[in-house]
């Protein structure tokens, strides 16, 4: 699979390979992190318009350049201090992983006038290396009605990344787990709030399995731009 995608396919064919597979509803995040952007431009070329990336500074460097009409997502973990270099732009914010950081993005947004959607980042894989609420903590902010009074900060969903394994019932498990937990926290403090509906999960090497277990925004980076050089 990898050789093949490698040699033979453009990134053109690799979206087309990726979309062909999302059922409707599920929308593509395209990660282009650590690539160039002559290779985001091929893919909005393609029609993408969804683009992820992990670090502000690329991320501010490449939304200078691209077609206004891009919807950037930050994907990647947000320091605080950096939010106000996005707060203008950013269409989507995935990781957001304590309250501070969405207190911050709520100031931010105050300052430039806009609502900025954000997911709860959970964490539901094994290793402890990855970001995240674990779903107690989650429950317990949520529960704390504070967060209701950021009028600049919409929440829109929960994000998370399964294990980084071959182990596919497990990472099933993990996937089937984040989106029952969605289901509870939706009913439990977002049932009249129809903004709240993204699950975002599933990555280049698992995000079939993501789709299967409920997904709405897979998260794919290598599948389409090739494998980065860090
Ligand atoms: C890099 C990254 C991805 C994309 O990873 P691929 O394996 O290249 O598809 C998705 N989500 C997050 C949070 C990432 O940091």
């Amino acid at each position: 699979m990898r050789e093949n995608r490698e040699t033979v396919m453009s990134i053109r064919n690799n979206l087309q390979e990726v979309l062909s597979t999302l059922p409707e509803g599920v929308r593509l995040v395209a990660v282009s992190k650590f690539h160039p952007v002559e290779a985001l431009q091929e893919a909005y070329d393609a029609g993408q318009r969804i683009f992820g990336e992990s670090k502000v500074q690329e991320l501010s460097q490449k939304e200078a350049v691209m077609p206004k009409d891009v919807e950037w997502h930050f994907i990647g973990h947000l320091q605080t201090n950096k939010v106000k270099y996005i707060a203008p732009y950013v269409t989507l914010i995935h990781g957001v992983d304590s309250f501070r950081l969405l207190q911050e993005i709520d100031r931010q947004g105050k300052r430039v006038g806009r609502v900025i959607p954000c997911l709860l980042q959970m964490h539901i894989a094994q290793e402890d290396t990855k970001f995240g609420f674990a779903f107690d903590e989650c429950r317990e902010m949520l529960a704390n009605c504070e967060w209701k009074e950021l009028t600049h900060v919409a929440l829109v969903g929960l994000m998370g990344m399964a294990s980084n394994t071959d182990d596919e019932e497990l990472v099933k498990t993990e996937f089937a787990r984040l989106h029952q937990f969605f289901i509870e926290v939706k009913h439990d403090f977002f049932i009249e709030d129809e903004d709240f509906k993204e699950l975002s999960m599933g990555m280049s090497d698992d995000y079939p399995l993501a789709v299967a277990e409920g997904s709405t925004l897979v998260r794919v980076g290598s599948r389409i731009f090739g494998i980065r050089n860090y």
